[in-house]
């Protein structure tokens, strides 16, 4: 397998003060660990491009988008809802984040690669429509979703998000759209508190309870995945690839490990193989425990790549 790994000098500019999770020193920790353990240099690496607005106003209005550029602050930090805060250099991270899966969207079906990995921040799969949330600012999947669809014809794509919080973002923009199937898995209750219930033929929703352990989440996605993802035959799977659901990460109470994280990249992986020529685009959402955001991203990676998991470090 070929796997690019795209990423931006410019994803780390974007911070949200000292205090907050979601903060530069994840994307070095990935590239840390995969450079230590030589998966990196396995990877096809590039930079990713700033996404144009014409790009992202396929699935952001433009009023929503020359909104956000207002509220863009010349200097310090601005607070847009309890958790999400821009800096001056926000937007340009949040371009080159969206940016990136469209440039692997393009790797994809341009065969240059056979899979893709995004390594960006901002995260985006709770922006919706009109509204920057949850550390998003662009639906980064969304934004790809809507170019393969654009640009290379694409009828049904897959988003898979894994991450432990909702995509409340992602079916805000596609519910009801007969040409992507949404399935995320999440704990329930839990943030976004909204768009939490399957009220669309397109989305499968699959809560999962405080302490789900690798078993019961293996045996669910099982259950609920697999039949939606077989019958509707992607032409191209995209993920939306959170580590926050790992036993342990401060954020959530799932008990996921790093080889669930192999595994359920695996399963995407054989779905692709069989309805969409491999074509497989991935872009980090969540994960806030450095270290198993790292390995999280090693197993993850690795599936990516076609290696086994039992080399992991
Ligand atoms: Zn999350």
């Amino acid at each position: 397998m070929i796997t690019a790994y795209l990423t931006h000098p410019n994803c780390s500019l974007h911070h949200m003060g000292p205090e907050h999770p979601e903060s530069p020193q994840r994307l070095e920790a990935i590239r840390a660990r995969l450079s230590l353990t030589g998966l990196l240099q396995q990877t096809m690496q590039a930079d990713a491009i700033e996404a144009r607005e014409e790009t992202l106003a396929r699935v952001h209005p433009a009023r929503h988008l020359r909104a956000l550029d207002k509220c863009l602050p010349t200097e310090g930090i601005i607070t847009l809802d309890s958790d999400t805060m821009m800096n001056p250099n926000s937007l340009q991270a949040a371009r080159v984040a969206a940016g990136a899966v469209v440039r692997g969207v393009d790797q994809v079906f341009k065969r240059q690669a056979d899979n893709v990995f995004c390594a960006v921040r901002p995260p985006g799969h709770h922006a919706e429509a009109s509204d920057a949330m949850g550390f998003c600012f662009y639906n980064n999947v969304a934004v790809g979703a809507a170019h393969a669809r654009a640009k290379y014809g694409a009828k049904r794509i897959a988003i898979l998000d894994f991450d432990v919080h909702q995509c409340n973002g992602t079916i805000d923009i596609f519910k009801n759209d007969p040409e992507i199937l949404i399935c995320s898995s999440f704990q329930y209750p839990f943030y976004p508190w909204r768009y939490l219930r399957s009220e669309w033929q397109n989305v499968v929703n699959t809560p999962l309870e405080v302490g789900t352990d690798s078993q019961e989440y293996r045996r669910v996605i099982e259950r609920q995945w697999l039949p939606a993802l077989h019958a509707f035959k992607p032409d191209l799977v995209m993920l939306s690839a959170g580590f926050d659901a790992h036993k342990d990460d401060p954020m959530g109470d799932i008990c996921l490990e790093d080889e669930d994280f192999y595994w359920v990249t695996h399963l995407a992986m054989e779905i692709a193989a069989l309805y969409a020529e491999n074509r497989v685009v991935s872009v980090l959402e969540g994960g806030y425990n450095l270290k198993t955001l790292a390995s999280g991203a090693e197993a993850h990676i690795k599936a990516l790549l076609g290696l086994p998991f039992s080399d992991a470090s």
